[in-house]
């Protein structure tokens, strides 16, 4: 067995891990990154950059299908080609992943190892069975794995989590989903608009990241049109049979239905990598999730030398937070003693479904009861929505009652990525909501239904008198 020492050890070269190592030298220390696995990260292997492929392709395949809408015919209609489609997500996604892989190949070989990481101690590690590391301090950057539950999890090799979805040479007739949360209706929609009957089941009543009951309701009426969703339902049973997988579910009266299907995807939200790294060896006491108490703002475990960042944290799994963590933890690992508190951003999530969904600051559920107002719009009859065909969705954005400061909104609506970044961006701010209706709005944009929504914020404040700003008149027509 080989002993080696260094200044930090990362366990994981992912987003997390391969910012923190960076940080790591930037601050003068000596990194070792750990992997287990292939190099290049889940983001770019099996998770936002092949999702966002697989969606790009069934947004044409929307586009076309609804052209006649807009007086368009398309001579002998369109087929969907799986193979070329599947080809393309491979193929861009192995693009993205080569420039990451290649980056990370390039790392001295003195700063890194290649195994399975467990503790021996706070900051003792044993790499398989040829190494042990001895660090000044340890970043834990492990991420996340899909979470199977029963019945799926006995039949594994039957049934797809996300990560085999960009190994399909071709799409499936059918596919059930079993989750009904961002990753599942992403690709799940995805497939549907492609050609594929899909089916979703969740045993909860739950569609997407949304916590304001006004959105839930509008999520729910606008994707049960367009999609199957069984909400409320329990999968009694799975059985291999030779064309597929046949399920059997109780609906949420009760009543017995069952099914065959191509393919399962079981999307049912992810869990921390802890299985394996013998936490319990750092002295750490460790929650029913076996983590322990994390401060988000230094990423430090308890008052060890440990540092969690990225998924393995279990709060905002997330690319940029990832990235975020994973600088905050190298800074802090490379200076420790010295652990510095930092400034976290503004949470921002968008869903990448059609319509989108984005939540940006303070989620409706952690408001602070008396204390805020909502602003709210629907995307109904926002003028560039109808002119696109695209209007559909609801936006709720909420104020603090005290200061009429923006805190937070849920949106769900057409190309809503964009107005959530100027919405997170004014809430870090501390944009005041008359501020916000200060700033230029072109027309028509979409962007105008946000200050549908920050002017009904206005009126329910009761600010209108004292702002000065011209965008408080009404203009006819938006
Ligand atoms: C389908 C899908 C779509 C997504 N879409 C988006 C999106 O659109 N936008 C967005 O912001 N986020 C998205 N995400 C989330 C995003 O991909 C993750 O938040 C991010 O990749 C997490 O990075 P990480 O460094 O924590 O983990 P990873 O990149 O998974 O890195 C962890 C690494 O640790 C290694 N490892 C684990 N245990 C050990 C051990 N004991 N020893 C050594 N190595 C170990 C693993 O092999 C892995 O390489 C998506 C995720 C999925 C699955």
């Amino acid at each position: 067995m080989e002993t080696r020492e260094t200044d930090v050890a990362i366990i994981g070269a992912g987003s997390a891990g391969l910012n923190a190592r960076r940080e790591v030298l930037r601050q003068g220390g000596e990194p070792i990154l750990i992997e287990s696995g292939p190099y290049g990260t889940t983001c770019a292997r099996v998770g936002c950059m092949p999702s966002k492929l697989l969606i790009a392709a069934a947004d044409v395949a929307h586009e076309l299908s609804r052209a006649n809408a807009f007086g368009l015919e398309l001579a002998d209609g369109f087929r969907v080609d799986g193979r070329a489609v599947m080809d393309r997500v491979r193929r861009e996604r192995d693009r993205f992943v080569g420039f990451v892989v290649e980056s990370t190949e390039a790392i001295p070989s003195e700063q890194w190892l290649r195994g399975r990481a467990r503790f021996l101690g706070p900051t003792t590690l044993q790499v398989d069975d040829h190494t042990v590391v001895e660090s000044k301090t340890v970043i834990v950057a492990a991420g996340s794995h899909p979470f199977v539950p029963p019945p799926f999890n006995k039949m594994r090799e039957h049934m797809m989590v996300s990560d085999d979805v960009f190994e399909l040479d071709d799409l499936p007739g059918s596919i059930a989903v079993i989750g009904t949360g961002i990753i599942a209706l992403e690709l799940g929609q995805a497939f549907h608009r492609l050609g594929v009957k899909v089916a979703f089941f969740n045993p909860f009543d739950e569609l997407g990241p949304f916590t304001d009951p006004e959105v839930k309701q509008v999520v729910k009426a606008v994707l049960s049109a367009e999609l199957t969703i069984n909400l409320g339902s329990t999968v009694i049973d799975a059985e291999v049979v030779t064309d597929g997988i046949r399920l059997r579910w109780a609906d949420a009266d009760g009543g017995e239905h069952e099914d065959v299907f191509e393919r399962v995807l079981v999307a049912a939200g992810r869990r921390p990598n802890l299985a394996g790294l013998d936490l319990e060896k750092t002295g750490l006491s460790l929650n029913e999730k076996g983590l322990p108490p994390l401060n988000p703002r230094t990423t430090q475990a308890s008052d060890l030398p440990i540092f969690f960042a990225g998924d393995i944290d279990g709060h905002l799994p997330l690319l940029h937070e990832a990235a975020d963590d994973g600088r905050i933890a190298g800074s802090n690992a490379a200076l420790y003693p010295n652990v510095v508190a930092h400034i976290r951003r503004v949470p921002l999530a968008v869903a990448f479904t059609d319509p989108q969904m984005a939540m940006i600051g303070a989620r409706y559920a952690d408001l602070p009861e008396g204390g805020f107002a909502v602003g709210h719009v629907s995307f109904e009859n926002q003028g560039r929505a109808r002119v696109m065909g695209r209007n559909q969705g609801i936006g709720r954005i909420y104020a603090d009652t005290s200061c009429c400061r923006l805190i937070g909104a849920e949106i769900f609506g057409p190309n809503v990525e964009h107005m959530a970044h100027l919405l997170a961006w004014s809430v870090q701010q501390g944009m005041s909501v008359q501020a916000a209706l200060s700033m230029p709005f072109y027309h028509p944009v979409l962007e105008e239904g946000m200050r549908t929504a920050i002017r009904d914020l206005a009126a329910n404040l009761q600010v209108l008198g004292g702002c000065p700003a011209e965008d408080l008149v009404e203009t006819p027509g938006m």
